[in-house]
């Protein structure tokens, strides 16, 4: 059933209104065997309902739809597809329409995934109509680094405090194992504490230097 679901993203300081244009079509396991590629028919029909579900939409038009496949126990094959919008008509046209029960339920899932969409989207992307990739961004990515080096000296300063060489009763002072292990055990005493403080500061240090970078 072709649809227009009216969304609005709630995301201070500003509103968001979108409208999705969707489609969902479900084809049981004989209509996708009467068709040589099944299920290249079904999509296709998908994103032709997409389009008719706005025909004045240059959205609707022109955007590839995502298509989201579900695959039933009974081999039936279950598309929906979907592209945002944001034109303002669009979304007042959407408004004015009252949905049934069964779109109600198309428009929740619609909702929820124009939301994650504009969250994938920078201010003015939806313009240019494309996507930008999902993830992290190379100053999160840098930041998650920075801070795990700070965590990663954090701990090694601790087991350092922590490591005690005992020697073995048996071992006499003169052996090489015990002289490295009682080197190491001083080696740690001393490099433990400004270890752990090295650790805090670049972990406070990666913090600072990415909110500084956001404000700017
Ligand atoms: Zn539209």
């Amino acid at each position: 059933m072709p649809l227009n679901v009216p969304v609005t993203i709630t995301l201070p300081p500003i509103d968001c209104s979108y409208t999705v244009h969707t489609d969902r079509q479900r084809w049981s396991a004989d209509q996708l065997a009467a068709e040589p590629d099944g299920r290249g028919a079904l999509e296709a029909a998908v994103r032709e309902g997409v389009r008719k579900a706005a025909p004045a939409c240059a959205y609707a038009g022109l955007t590839e739809a995502d298509v989201t496949v579900t695959e039933h126990p009974d081999d039936s094959v279950a598309m929906v597809g979907r592209v945002l919008c944001s034109e303002a008509e669009c979304h007042v046209a959407a408004r004015r329409r009252h949905l049934d029960a069964a779109e109600a339920i198309e428009a929740k899932t619609a909702a929820d995934w124009a939301a994650e969409k504009h969250l994938g989207l920078a201010p003015g992307d939806i313009q240019a109509g494309k996507p930008r990739s999902r993830g992290m961004s190379f100053r999160e990515r840098a930041l998650l680094a920075r801070m795990l080096m700070g965590v990663v000296l954090g701990v090694v300063g601790g087991l350092m405090g922590q490591f005690d060489y005992e020697r073995p009763a048996s071992a006499s002072s003169a052996s090489l194992t015990v002289l490295m292990g009682e080197k190491a055990d001083k080696f740690c005493d001393v490099m433990a504490f400004p270890t752990v403080v090295a650790g805090v500061i670049v972990f406070v240090f990666a913090l600072v230097r990415h909110q500084l970078n956001r404000e700017s």
